[in-house]
């Protein structure tokens, strides 16, 4: 019997607002969880630390098994049919594929392994948090062997890949493997060490000093005014390890960290802007779906790095910000003319922190910390051994003697959070951001005017258009394509670092 070809996709079946339902559900546990997450990272007082952990566990695991039953499965059978007469790009389509892939992957895992995992990731960062105060790697290591042990028994659930690593990889940056992550490194290692060399002495001593904490945040404010957030839907508060959230539509949530010796926090919030901008753009009819976020980590860091670095650290955002900033600190900036600051805001500076790195050595930080988990999760290194094979590869890499555990190995929280093979993500974010820049300054022409002018509206409006509002409908392979016409590629923010520094 012939078929008659189709031209216009079947109506909805039924199934399909059964599975939407669901799916709606499973999300709004999602943010429930992420105020959660939110508030122990903001209000809670720390020895709520316990009792939260096991809230956040027993909602973990409940959202697990809601999402993986047998009834999605099921649902996802029977819509089988309806999602072949779909255009790959449609909305229904983006949601069954995602959808699948996801309910696939997620139901590999048990739900009590889920839920001790979550569990786990509560008690190890108030430990981390803790040791780190401290300085006392001794009193973390337990909590981070616990870590990779769950690790591992994720790993375990999965078919075997080329190493553990990729297992994780693939829940940050679908689609990348540790030996592409390599290849990415190597290059962006052996274009950085030259341009540590070669790095001009540039006077930033007016960035040191006592900057009065109500104008930092009356900084931040008005930034945040300039590149177009709405105070009605966004917030920002204060926390140790700045982040995002999303707990809902139209409810974004910066944080930042202050700090009185420097303007670090300026640059924090711009960072994170750009992790809230990528959440708002999205689809709002991709609300309380799975498609309802960033596509992939690097993704992510690439918006947040556009608006940290790209803009924030750029000549024309200066030519516009810079007179504000000098009202508001005049006892420090009265004798720094605006290309002074430029440099100074720039300066390459081998250093222990992560966070405080300049564009040019940040990336040999994440190097360091790739290596180093790559080889923890493969046995290869004993987590007590961890703190000396930090210090000799800060040695090796920056030239850095590290001070103390708290400014080496327990400076960041990932790994405490659960977080492996999450920082590579941070470095290929800054390859793609440059990537998609490259493209938005070909369709806006005069972007760098626009910034000097304090117009943020056509680059996020670009932003948005390209990448922002598709949310998880494309994977992160994808969507590069589609937005700048070709796959990952270190090229263009090698090319970038060499141009920007030799013009410093
Ligand atoms: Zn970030």
């Amino acid at each position: 019997m012939n078929v008659a070809p189709v031209d216009v996709a079947a109506e909805a079946p039924s199934e399909l607002a059964q599975l939407k339902l669901i799916l709606s559900h499973v999300a709004d546990l999602g943010h429930a969880e992420t105020v959660l997450g939110w508030d122990s990272r903001v209000s809670m007082p720390p020895h709520g630390a316990a009792a939260r952990a096991e809230i956040v566990g027993t909602l973990g695991r409940l959202t697990h098994e809601r999402f993986v039953s047998d009834e999605v499965g099921d649902l996802l059978e029977r819509l089988r049919p309806y999602e072949e007469t779909l255009d790959y790009d449609s909305y229904d389509a983006s949601l069954l594929r995602v959808t699948r892939r996801d309910w696939e992957r997620q139901r590999r895992i048990p739900a009590a392994l889920v839920g001790e995992i979550w569990r786990s990731n509560g008690l190890a960062v108030a430990a981390w948090d803790d040791a780190r105060a401290a300085s006392d790697f001794q009193a973390f290591v337990p909590h981070l062997e616990r870590q990779l042990e769950l690790r591992q028994r994720y790993v375990e659930c999965f078919p075997p890949a080329r190493e553990p690593y990729d297992v994780l990889l693939e829940d940050y940056e679908p689609g990348m493997t540790a030996a592409q992550v390599e290849a990415i490194f190597a290059e962006l290692k052996t274009a950085t060490l030259p341009l540590i060399e070669a790095a001009p002495e540039i006077d930033d001593s007016f960035l040191s000093g006592d900057f009065a904490i109500g104008a930092q945040e009356e900084a931040g404010r008005l930034v945040l005014d300039a590149f177009g957030v709405d105070r009605d839907a966004w917030r920002l508060d204060i926390t140790t390890h700045p982040f995002q959230a999303k707990p809902g539509l139209r409810d974004i949530r910066l944080t930042t960290h202050y700090r009185p010796g420097d303007i670090h926090s300026l640059f924090s919030t711009m960072h994170e802007f750009g992790h809230g901008v990528y959440e708002w753009g999205v689809d709002p009819a991709l609300a309380r779906t799975p498609l309802d976020s960033g596509t992939s980590s690097a993704f992510h860091e690439s918006q947040s790095r556009t608006w940290e670095n790209l803009v924030g650290r750029s000549r024309p955002f200066w030519r516009f910000f810079y007179p504000t900033l000098r009202e508001l600190f005049p006892d420090h900036l009265r004798d720094v003319d605006e290309e002074a600051f430029v440099r100074g805001v720039n300066k390459v500076r081998p250093s222990a922190i992560r966070i405080d790195a300049d564009e040019v050595t940040y990336n040999l930080h994440i190097v360091l910390r790739f290596e180093l988990e790559r080889q923890l999760l493969e046995g290869r290194l004993a987590v007590g051994d961890l703190p000396d094979a930090w210090n000799a590869l800060m040695q090796e890499y920056l030239g850095v003697a590290v001070s103390s555990d708290a400014q080496g190995v327990l400076q960041d929280m990932h790994w405490g959070a659960g977080l492996v093979a999450y920082f590579p993500t941070y470095s290929l974010g800054n390859v793609i951001s440059v990537q998609l820049w490259e493209r938005a300054v070909a369709d806006l022409g005069d972007l760098d005017e626009q910034i000097a002018r304090g117009e943020f509206g056509a680059l996020r409006e670009w932003q948005r258009e390209h990448v922002h509002r598709h949310g998880r409908k494309f994977r992160p392979d994808e969507l590069i394509v589609r937005a700048t016409g070709g796959s990952i590629d270190a090229g263009p923010y090698v090319r970038y670092l060499q141009e920007k520094y030799s013009g410093l």
